[in-house]
């Protein structure tokens, strides 16, 4: 059974007969491990089929950090959470260039500012308008932006201001979604996400896995996300922490964490699939197999409220396995 549908697939792909359908991703995501190779083979085939051989690199920086007034049950910078991450709420834009900086010298190429909080107001949305013209004025990077929820009359304002990228997760499936946040709702963040591609931003929108969710919210997540054509798609694994709602939750085991990259690559053959939060804590030594199953992008760096890889230990991952750094345009 588990040979026919990777026998099934592989035809499929052989032959170019378009992506692969909802029912046969659901095989993939239940069928035994041991399939796991070939399912990867796969997967891995798709990315050189439609990308340029190597990774991107992008480096993120946390301009306002915690004190938010969201309920994501994952999340230590909600207030909902028992031990919430310090806040730290004043943009500093000059401090915002210096860790571009940083990022463009450990070898990213897109340098996105994140903000804790439903979404920006007036005040904090220039001054993160003044961090990304000082990051386009003082490096080469292409900068994004995650400032949560946006309204019509502020995305033009970033598409103005050079912003390249915006990133606005779907988190989960839309079954899954209420389980995971009540304080807005999936259509607020689908709604972000067409704002930004109707003003000319390209789109981040990804998720995260191991919040609980069965494999069919796995699978309707990819299809949603395929809805929306994002340019890249971040695949987030949870690492729980301690005071949140999620604190108590197993992480995925590595194996199934590649498994879902790869059948994520299946279904989005043309995003750029960034392995991002939890990366190191989930997949550990496994992480080079993320770049074989169909990751072509990494967060270089620390992450939001966790440590990333030390400076330096991505690059050096690139050179063992002979991939190129490929600049995000
Ligand atoms: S994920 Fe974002 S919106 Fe949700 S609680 Fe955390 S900072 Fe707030």
């Amino acid at each position: 059974m588990d040979e026919n549908i990777i026998e099934r697939v592989r035809k499929k792909l052989t032959g170019d007969r378009g992506g692969i359908t909802r029912d046969e991703a659901m095989e993939l995501a239940v069928c035994r491990i041991d399939g796991l190779p070939e399912i990867m083979l796969l997967s891995n085939s798709v990315t050189s089929r439609y990308h340029e051989r190597g990774v991107y690199l992008c480096g993120i920086t946390s301009a306002r950090t915690g004190a938010c007034p969201e309920d994501c049950s994952f999340c230590a910078q909600s207030v909902y959470s028992e031990h919430p991450v310090p806040p730290s709420t004043r943009i500093e834009p000059r401090k915002i260039l210096e860790s571009a900086r940083r990022a463009e010298a450990g070898g990213a190429s897109e340098f996105c500012i994140v903000m804790s909080g439903r979404g920006p107001g007036e005040r904090t949305l220039e001054k993160v308008i003044e961090s990304v013209r000082l990051i386009k004025t003082h490096t080469g990077l292409s900068v994004g932006c995650s400032l949560g929820i946006l309204t019509e009359d502020q995305a033009p304002l970033l598409s103005e201001a050079g912003v390249s990228r915006y990133n606005h997760n779907l988190e989960t499936s839309r079954g899954y979604y209420p389980r995971i946040c009540t304080t807005h709702a999936y259509d607020d963040r689908i709604a972000t996400a067409r704002l930004v591609k109707k003003n000319g931003i390209r789109l981040c929108c990804g998720g995260i896995l191991g919040l609980g969710e069965s494999a069919e919210d796995r699978i309707s997540l990819a299809y949603e996300l395929r809805e929306l054509e994002p340019e890249v798609v971040p695949l987030n694994f949870l690492n729980p922490r301690p005071g949140t709602r999620l604190g108590g939750m197993h992480a995925l085991h590595p194996l199934e964490a590649l498994r879902y990259i790869s059948i994520f690559r299946l279904i989005l053959p043309e995003s750029i699939l960034l392995c991002a939060g939890g990366r190191e804590a989930v997949l550990g030594e496994y992480q080079p197999w993320a770049l074989f199953a169909g990751a072509n992008a990494l967060i270089a760096g620390d992450y939001l409220t966790t440590k990333g890889s030390p400076p330096g230990d991505d690059i050096d991952l690139m050179r063992d396995l002979e991939l190129p750094i490929l600049r995000y345009t």
